[in-house]
């Protein structure tokens, strides 16, 4: 098995969160694993346990248990996740695992026998339950209010909102539609709503996420919403639109390229409609037939034809994609397909991975599986490509002013920042190393760039 480098895979975001507890309060410890996707299920639950009166603990000592939220997309995150449970298991002893691994009870306790519990994705009343039994609450009403925007695995600025689950389509490396099922899509005024309180809680950045946001509210053939006294379609244009009222940066992610993605476009051209200029768009490959092989969704469209497109009304649009070397049967002309389609789109942020089986796939069966050193040559040559162009996106930003949002300030006072073309965790930053007094996390301000490397930028704020 190829393992693709840690900072390239979407099952690393691993995070933990402390929260002091009284004496006496039940505390649960969490450990999530997996893509932004999971830190939203994991937020949930501990949104839920807080509510309750749960503590959270930054540690397993002082854990009563632990929840293991679990990845299980790649072999590599399965085998991580088993790790992790053990880990907990060893040092806590009182595990409950959920997440996509859970959606295979039997693998899991095969491993670990001694777990408490396990429970699939979304099954937050069940996880719920398995802590209740575990630890048994002890609410104090006047002490446990539930903060204003929830329990957040993320920074305060900026918030994961989660508008769908599941997946219609059928992609031949991915079992994501057998763990989370069909797509099922919130209705459009509960992710309105949510996004309106955690706005009003000080978040300045909404981070759009589903497995398919172009396809948001197909399910619901896009019904009618109460909104503000009207009424909001759900569908992703009128989403954007709306979220784009509120107030804060709106970052739109897992969009195909579906055609009615154009009309998202023009929203990102008019700075006043809070969406901002960027699209991440899964892409994976651009050989229509290794993309018929994957059976990917709108594998016959002509994405350079759409790219071209939307420069044309958004000449400023970031583009960020994902890709995978070394599918089953791709053959030396098909990857060089790629590098030249890469070389037209001129992608700002790419992602690459070196095919991996996983158990349950069904592209696992298919021929012509590509030798190990072939994938890793390609991936090499993909990445430098991408290295090369991204480097050069970056120095044409050089002299200009952009907006960025603060993440950090470190104590000798540099600020870490991304600007609006830069998604929390997967794209680049701008440092500001001088003269930040006043700055806060959170700020949005303008910054003028004076330096560029490959993937970051270095700028002087602008007074
Ligand atoms: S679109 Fe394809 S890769 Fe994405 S979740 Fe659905 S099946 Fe998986």
């Amino acid at each position: 098995m190829t393992q693709n480098p840690p900072d390239l895979r979407p099952d690393l975001a691993r995070a933990r969160v402390t929260d002091a507890p009284r004496p006496g309060q039940p505390t649960i410890g969490m450990v999530s694993l997996g893509c932004p996707k999971a830190l939203v299920d994991s937020e949930r639950i501990l949104t839920r346990l807080r509510a309750e009166g749960y503590a959270i603990s930054a540690d397993y000592a002082g854990a009563e248990a632990v929840i293991v939220n679990t990845c299980g997309f790649l072999d590599s995150a399965k085998a991580e996740s088993l790790d992790a449970i053990g880990e907990a298991l060893t040092e806590n002893g009182r595990v409950i695992v959920t997440g996509c691994l859970g959606a295979e009870p039997d693998y899991i306790r095969e491993h670990h026998p001694k777990i408490l519990a396990v429970t699939g994705p979304q099954q937050y009343e069940q996880v719920l339950d398995a802590v209740h039994l575990a630890v048994p609450p002890a609410p104090d009403p006047f002490i446990d209010l539930l903060p204003a925007r929830g329990v957040s695995l993320t920074p305060r600025h900026y918030s994961y909102l989660k508008i769908s689950e599941g997946c219609n389509h059928k992609c031949k490396f991915c079992i994501i539609p057998d763990m989370r099922g069909k797509l099922a899509s919130r209705p459009a005024h509960a992710v309105l709503r949510e996004a309106e309180k955690l706005v009003e809680a000080g978040v300045r950045e909404l981070l759009v996420i589903s497995q398919d946001t172009s396809a948001y509210g197909l399910d619901r053939r896009y019904d009618l919403n109460p909104w503000k006294g009207g009424e909001v379609r759900s569908h992703i244009t009128d989403l954007a639109r709306e979220l784009g009222q509120l107030g804060a940066w709106v970052r739109m992610h897992y969009v195909y390229p579906y055609p009615h993605v154009r009309d998202l476009i023009p929203l990102m051209a008019d700075p006043a409609s809070g969406v901002l200029p960027y699209l991440d768009i899964p892409f994976q490959h651009s050989h229509p037939d290794v993309l018929r092989r994957m059976a990917r969704p709108a594998a016959g469209s002509k994405t350079l034809e759409e790219i071209a497109a939307w420069r044309a009304i958004c000449p400023d649009i970031t583009l960020r994609s994902t890709f995978i070397v070394g599918y089953p049967g791709e053959t030396e002309a098909e990857f060089q397909h790629l590098l030249d389609w890469l070389d037209e789109a001129q992608l700002d942020r790419v992602g690459c991975f070196q095919y991996e089986n996983v158990a349950g796939a069904r592209s696992n069966a298919l021929p012509d599986h590509v030798a190990p050193e072939v994938k890793q040559d390609r991936w090499d040559r993909f990445m430098a490509k991408a290295q090369a162009i991204s480097a050069a996106k970056l120095e044409a930003k050089v002299g200009r002013t952009l907006e960025v949002i603060v993440d950090d300030i470190d104590a000798d006072g540099v600020a870490t920042c991304r600007t609006w073309a830069d998604a929390p965790e997967i794209d680049g930053n701008l440092f500001i190393d001088e003269d930040t007094t006043g700055l806060s996390v959170g700020d949005i301000v303008k910054v003028a760039v004076d330096e560029a490397s490959e993937y970051d930028l270095w700028g002087t704020l602008r007074r």
